[in-house]
């Protein structure tokens, strides 16, 4: 059964290690993830965004088909299904459909506004137990047409939208969604310990966890963070391990073609990536 991610997150938060938030994109990624967690004994978040949501045919389709596997797959680790970046509307379809957990992201709104509609939001979300999810300061990335630095969140406006009751809390501390430029300067870690110092207990959430040294990560979690975004890093590992199987032309030997052989190497990369993530962030045997 899936659960809201305020207990695992709230546990991570005290214990000092962060749960991993994995985008899905189809059966294989979700099986992938769900079985690498139950393998680790790891709480895991399973991450969808609102496009992945549509090209999964929508959200009760998702819903369904996790639903299906938590119970086919004896999977007993908590797992929180939880939408990612969601618009206003997207989050009430996702309270509709049967998800876990939401996030919120009205980081685009003038403050008043966000904090408006995110107090609306808390209030929707936990009359039905999920969680939810809010940011402040915009979180950079390639689908700004400029590779930014990542925005630096003002830690008072942090404050603001923790007190309206949300269960986590991404702020922007240099990161950015992608592939991170060769030029980039880090994390802010000083707008972090700011953020943690007026935020308290509040788990705070890193986006963008692509390429991010281990280091870095460690620091970050030492500051508060208590869930770490990771979608790039398995779409690259996915394409790269497919890659490889096509040019070996490994598709045109024997029943090479079958898609369960095909779609195989990626997902084995997957569950290799995620294993990795996991075992960074501590989150392995806290289940
Ligand atoms: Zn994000």
């Amino acid at each position: 059964m899936l659960v809201s991610a305020k207990e695992m997150l709230d546990k991570a938060k005290a214990g000092h290690y962060a749960v991993g938030q994995f985008n899905i994109n189809n059966l294989e990624w979700t099986k992938a993830i769900l079985q690498t967690a139950q393998e680790l004994n790891s709480p895991v978040i399973l991450g969808v965004s609102e496009g992945a949501g549509k090209y999964m045919a929508g959200y009760k389709t998702v819903v369904g088909m996790v639903n299906g596997m938590l119970e086919e797959l004896n999977i007993t680790v908590p797992v929180a299904l939880h939408l990612d970046h969601g618009g206003y509307d997207a989050c009430y379809k996702c309270i509709e459909a049967g998800f876990s957990s939401i996030m919120f992201d009205g980081s685009h709104y003038p403050i008043e506004e966000n904090v408006a509609k995110t107090k609306e939001l808390v209030a929707a979300a936990h009359a039905k137990g999920l969680s939810i999810e809010a940011e402040v300061g915009a979180i950079g990335g390639e689908e700004d047409g400029v590779i930014g630095m990542g925005e630096c969140a003002d830690p008072k406006e942090c404050k603001m939208v923790a007190d309206l009751g949300v269960d986590f809390l991404a702020a922007g501390i240099g990161n950015i969604h992608g592939k991170y430029p060769a030029n980039w300067k880090g994390l802010s870690f000083e707008t972090l310990d700011a953020i943690q110092q007026l935020t308290g207990d509040l788990p705070l959430v890193l986006h963008g966890g692509t390429g991010i040294p281990a280091d870095m990560i460690k620091k970050a979690i030492s500051l508060g963070v208590s869930k770490i975004n990771v979608n790039t890093e398995c779409q690259l590992a996915f394409a790269a391990a497919t890659r490889k199987y096509i040019e070996e032309g490994k598709d045109q030997e024997g029943k090479g073609y079958d898609p369960r052989k095909l779609l195989a190497p990626g997902t084995q990369a997957i569950k290799d990536t995620v294993k990795e993530k996991m075992e960074m962030f501590g989150s392995v045997g806290k289940a």
